[in-house]
């Protein structure tokens, strides 16, 4: 395991970035995020709800089958914090069997029966109270282009959060800073070690093309490399970033 360290200040991200996320799309292909278990086998997903081709995100308006979409990715976001996907996925599917997958429904429903449904996903009860929280808030957040600090103001909504529903439902341009980017990002010596959310965010969004789809797809290779190769330890032999890594 070699040491940690960060490349000489003349290495420019905006330099390295773009080469690091085509090197990992040609090994792990195009991801399609973000995965919708619901409409699984529909528009062009496969049986786990993944689209097939490159990551999309959906921007603003575009009437109500549109922002129930939106309100998907945001149920998705929220149920998969702290828990591993599937948690999450089985909860999506028992909302949309109860014709739950609506911030109306969710509004309505009795917190026991919502409760029921999450529960798959693990802290169901506090999963519950903030999806009812944001679906309550839903007509005011869905109405344009939500601000960062309005959703970071509703419960259970960090920064992680925030950014994805961002980039997935709204099409703003930032940059996912979460453990898996920041975990790769410093090994590969493009970001110092134990740098926080905030921080790591504001290095490497400046860096990046502004293009929302190039970060979704740019957040669902991270995960996908970090969960493969770049782990707590790292299965370093076979890894397609090796030969840019200083770790
Ligand atoms: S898995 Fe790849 S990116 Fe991660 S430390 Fe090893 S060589 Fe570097």
């Amino acid at each position: 395991m070699g040491e940690r360290v960060l490349r000489s200040p003349g290495t420019s991200l905006a330099h390295v970035l773009p080469g690091i996320f085509v090197t990992l799309e040609t090994a792990y292909g195009p991801r399609g995020w973000w995965p919708l278990p619901s409409r699984a086998g529909l528009e062009a997903r496969d049986a786990d709800g993944y689209l097939d081709g490159p990551s999309e995100t959906l921007g603003p308006g575009g009437g109500r089958e549109r922002s129930l979409r939106r309100f998907e990715i945001v149920a998705a976001a929220l149920l998969a914090q702290n828990t591993a996907w599937t948690g999450a996925a089985r909860a999506l599917l028992a909302m949309a069997a109860h014709g739950c997958l609506d911030p109306i429904r969710v509004s309505a429903a009795p917190i026991e029966e919502l409760e029921a449904m999450l529960r798959p996903s693990g802290t169901f009860r506090l999963k519950a109270r903030y999806l009812r929280s944001m679906a309550q808030a839903w007509s005011a957040i869905d109405a344009g282009t939500p601000e960062r600090s309005d959703l970071l103001c509703l419960p259970g909504i960090g920064p992680e959060t925030a950014d994805c529903i961002l980039v997935y439902c709204y099409s703003v341009p930032v940059f996912i800073a979460d453990a898996y980017a920041r975990r790769v990002l410093s090994r590969l010596g493009l970001l110092p070690d134990g740098l926080g959310y905030e921080a790591a965010r504001l290095t490497v969004e400046p860096a990046c093309p502004t293009d929302a789809a190039w970060q979704a797809e740019a957040h669902a290779l991270l995960v996908e490399h970090a969960k493969r190769h770049c782990r707590a330890r790292p299965l370093c032999p076979g890894c397609p970033l090796r030969n840019l890594c200083e770790y």
